[in-house]
């Protein structure tokens, strides 16, 4: 476990506000409410529910801590913390733009970016990179609103937002219904991350490798001539372990695809998805991962360098964090 602590890991599937860990939660509640009220906080993590819808409204608890812009700027702060803490040397952050009576959606992608400006100041180890994620719940006009502050705000800060994230209750919405706006913004540079096959759907999953993406979230109902294809086309699965299993979508540990995807030597990546709701780490994933399909210490900084190649940071920014990986594993010989 210390190995895996101390490992400069790569995160490439973390939604913001599943990011916050118990001690952030209460810190959050504290500093905006003067206590923090303990049933709330209960709330905002999810046991072993087995139950995917039931996930959705937990964010909602969460999302009572972030509705304004103080809320919301110490939330992103504390999230960079926690990925720091567990010595996280890069974190692509995706996060749903919302608006309510203290923000636009504007506003809200504004707080977050100056809010990770700031936190990268105390912590100067981890680089942060944002991707706007659209709610597939919610209706087609946000979609389109997200992305065009997307692509604007991407011109003024072309380090930090890198793409768009479709993510949001997968029984819910329509790809079809996304796919042109979602086009549009490939079309203006941004990468995409989608969550595929999070759900048996085979006719949408079939849609959306037709359509192409830089990388696949969850991809658990993916048959193997799927994984092959993406295999092929280099694009890789981003695995969180405790995220499927504690909603329900994988049985067990045990059953998790990343298994097949292993055998199959196909891209993957190992991710938290919320380690805030779903009480875990990066260090955490990797364990399990280890425990429960035997992988080598080896195993685990290839893993890394796995997740720093498929991250969508400039060449420069990856070759640094490719040396600080294999400098640690250098120092533990
Ligand atoms: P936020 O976008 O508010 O920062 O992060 C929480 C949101 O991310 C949730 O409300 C949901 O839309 C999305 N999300 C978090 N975890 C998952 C997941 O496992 N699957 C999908 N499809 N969406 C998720």
């Amino acid at each position: 476990k210390q190995f895996l602590k101390g490992l400069p890991k790569v995160e490439l599937h973390a939604h913001l506000n599943g990011s916050l860990g118990v001690d952030s939660l209460r810190d959050l509640a504290e500093r905006l409410y003067g206590s923090a009220p303990e049933k709330l906080l209960e709330l905002c993590f999810i046991r072993c529910e087995k139950d995917l819808d039931a996930c959705f409204e937990t964010f909602k608890f969460v999302h009572e801590l972030t509705a304004t812009a103080e809320g919301l700027r110490y939330a992103t702060e504390l999230a960079v913390r926690d990925f720091a803490q567990d010595n996280v040397q890069y974190v692509e952050l995706r996060t749903t733009p919302k608006a309510n009576a203290h923000y636009s959606r504007r506003d809200y992608l504004e707080i977050v970016i100056e809010a990770i400006i700031e936190a990268r100041k105390k912590y100067p180890d981890i680089l942060v990179k944002l991707l706007p994620s659209i709610n597939r719940a919610e209706p087609v006009d946000v979609a389109e609103e997200t992305v065009s502050l997307a692509v604007e705000l991407a011109q003024s800060y072309p380090h930090l937002i890198l793409g768009i994230d479709l993510s949001g209750n997968p029984a819910k919405g329509r790809f079809s219904d996304f796919a042109p706006i979602i086009s549009k913004a490939r079309e203006m540079g941004l990468k995409l991350v989608i969550h595929c096959a999070e759900i048996k759907n085979p006719s949408e999953v079939q849609e959306m490798l037709e359509f192409g993406m830089s990388r696949c979230g969850h991809g658990s109902f993916l048959t193997q001539k799927e994984i092959e294809l993406l295999k092929q086309r280099n694009i890789p699965i981003e695995c969180c372990l405790t995220s499927n299993v504690k909603s329900g979508t994988v049985s067990s540990l045990e059953e998790h695809h990343l298994k097949r995807i292993m055998e199959a030597n196909a891209p993957k990546v190992i991710c938290t998805d919320d380690s805030g709701v779903f009480d875990t780490t990066l260090t955490q994933e990797f364990l399990l991962a280890t425990e429960t399909f035997g992988l080598t210490r080896r195993q685990c900084v290839d893993l890394t360098l796995e997740a720093v190649h498929h991250s969508f940071a400039t060449d420069q920014e990856r070759k640094k964090m490719a040396e600080r990986v294999e400098n640690y594993a250098a120092s533990l010989q």
